[in-house]
């Protein structure tokens, strides 16, 4: 498996088609967080925000950043001039109509370069704008013309292009170019084509444009196609996007950046500037800023995005992430490391699909080797009642599930073990119990004594025990229920001691042991309990 593989492992079939699409070597990515983004109902950002947004996109590698439209608001004017002053490396451009009042805003602005539109299509000539097909086309060259004398670059956007009368849109795009437009963008506005469409209107402008005219797509997310839209525009010769962080943008939005950076990058090899593992704190960022939360299931930067619960998937994954993740999610910043034991506990959700594979694999990690089938499918039984309530298991819970099952905690997450016990009793004699434990502090094993008498052999060893345990600032835990009854009959019967402990929050835990003498039962069934609950509690701390 080569280097590349190891990352991102996609469809092969694509290379087949590729030569004959119209790829270009370098896709610019034009980003309008800040101007569409902001159109987004109940989205506004600060000015302090928008440079924060500004300098994390330059981080990033974005291209082009659309900073505002400084006609619209005090607020945007104040941004557009204090962004075009951060020194980015970015080139930052402003949003104006096509008309003089709107134009010498951004130039005051001292922006990098201007982006102008005017609508084309018939039913915004005719309800909007209340101009003639002509009216426009003269507008388009009298006001690019004035924006080329203040800018080498200018973007020329027909709005609603997708529903313009496909020869008129030609026309308006190569008025525009006449009068010094150096970039021709092709809007997707209301969000209505789809890809072969788009794919064609673009093919069509390639034929007739310049070569040196960049073209552009903008689309928006509608009908759920704005990333489609945007390939498929790519493929037929575009060779720059407009997108916002998480989509965001009015209605449904415009097109995912993290969908269209990574399908560039994964499905084609188009890296250009952008570096992608700023991607996820580009978009938790902007998470944050907004409070608009991404969906567990978005793409790429969602919480699930790199989850495996079915079992057979979870399995497959331990042996190679690749068979069912098409990228690794470290490349686009989502926090991962490749160690197998980091993949079961970050990525493997214990829940009602989980299959054998899966589990098997955390309960091992929690040192659980030897199971019998019968425990095992215990365990899982168990498992799947929880999940089947619509509970999510814990690590904590999975391992009381399993302890409880097991009886006994796996050797590395013991903290004590009985080396001795003596007990003196019998008649006329206080019974009296000394007890010799190897107890675990910060990792060492360490011997303790400790000594105590009782109401009888078994009370005295329990206090010993006791004694021991309250040293060590555990804190409390107590016997409250004690049962022993004989497994086989006759005075050498097996005795099982049942212990209920419960410690100062009042949390319960049940635990048991076997031994031919009632007294030994019976210590064994409290360092079992003591040693589960500790160990439990380890488990959620480590969250
Ligand atoms: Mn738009």
């Amino acid at each position: 498996m080569s280097e590349e593989s190891k990352k991102i492992f996609v469809s092969p079939h694509i290379g087949k088609i590729a030569k004959d699409l119209d790829l270009p070597e370098r896709v610019y990515m034009f980003d309008t967080t800040l101007r569409d983004g902001e159109q987004t109902p109940g989205i506004s950002f600060t000015l302090q925000e928008k440079i924060q947004i500004a300098t994390q996109l330059d981080k990033l590698g974005i291209d082009i950043i659309e900073a505002g439209m400084p006609v619209v608001s005090k607020g945007d004017y104040e941004a557009c001039k204090k962004i075009s002053k951060l020194g980015l490396n970015a080139e930052i451009t402003g949003l104006a109509r096509i008309n003089r009042v709107d134009i010498d805003k951004v130039i005051e602005c001292d922006m990098n370069s201007i982006h102008v539109f005017i609508a084309t299509s018939d039913l915004h000539l005719k309800e909007k704008l209340k101009m003639t097909r002509d009216e426009v086309l003269e507008a388009i060259t009298k006001e690019t013309e004035y924006a080329k004398e203040h800018y080498s670059t200018v973007e020329f956007s027909a709005e609603d292009a997708t529903r313009t009368d496909l020869d008129y849109l030609i026309k308006a795009n190569n008025t525009a170019v006449e009068a010094g437009a150096t970039r021709i963008n092709i809007p997707d506005t209301v969000g209505t084509i789809t890809p072969q469409g788009y794919a064609y209107i673009i093919r069509e402008h390639k034929k007739v444009l310049p070569k040196n005219v960049r073209i552009s797509v903008h689309c928006h997310d509608d009908f759920g196609l704005s990333t489609a839209n945007s390939i498929a525009g790519v493929e037929a010769g575009a060779s720059q996007i407009h997108s916002t962080i998480l989509g965001i943008g009015e209605r449904a939005g415009n097109v995912s950046m993290e969908e269209v950076v990574m399908s560039l990058y994964a499905l084609y090899g188009i890296k250009g500037n952008m570096k992608i593992k700023y991607l996820y704190e580009t978009a938790k960022m902007l998470e944050r800023m907004t409070g608009f939360e991404i969906s567990p299931n978005f793409p790429l930067v969602g919480s699930n995005a790199f989850k495996h619960e079915s079992g057979i998937h979870a399995h497959a994954v331990i042996m190679n992430p690749r068979t069912y993740e098409p990228l690794t999610p470290e490349l686009i910043g989502v926090p991962r490391t490749d160690k197998l034991s980091d993949i079961i506990e970050k990525s493997i959700s214990i829940g009602k699909h989980t299959g054998g594979h899966s589990l098997g694999a955390k309960l091992e990690e929690f040192g659980f080797s030897n199971l019998s089938k019968s425990q095992f499918n215990e365990i899982r039984t168990e498992i799947k009642e929880i999940g089947d309530k619509g509970k999510q298991i814990s690590d904590a819970d999975l391992f009381a599930i399993a302890t409880s099952v097991i009886g006994e905690v796996p050797e590395e997450e013991k903290t004590m073990n009985l080396e001795e016990l003596s007990v003196m009793c019998g008649i006329n004699v206080t019974p009296t119990a000394t007890i010799r434990l190897q107890i675990k502090t910060n990792g060492e094993w360490i011997e303790q004594v400790g000594s105590a008498i009782g109401v009888g052999p078994v009370d005295a060893a329990c206090n010993a025990l006791q004694e021991v345990y309250n040293k060590f600032g555990y804190g409390i835990i107590k016997l409250k229920e004690y049962n022993i009854e004989a497994i086989t009959g006759g005075t050498d019967a097996l005795g099982q001691v049942k212990v209920l402990l419960e410690d100062h929050k009042g949390e319960q835990l049940k635990a048991r042991a076997v031994d031919p003498d009632i007294v030994n039962a019976s210590i064994k069934a409290m360092i079992n309990g003591m040693n589960r609950y500790l160990a439990k509690r380890r488990i959620e701390n480590r969250k």
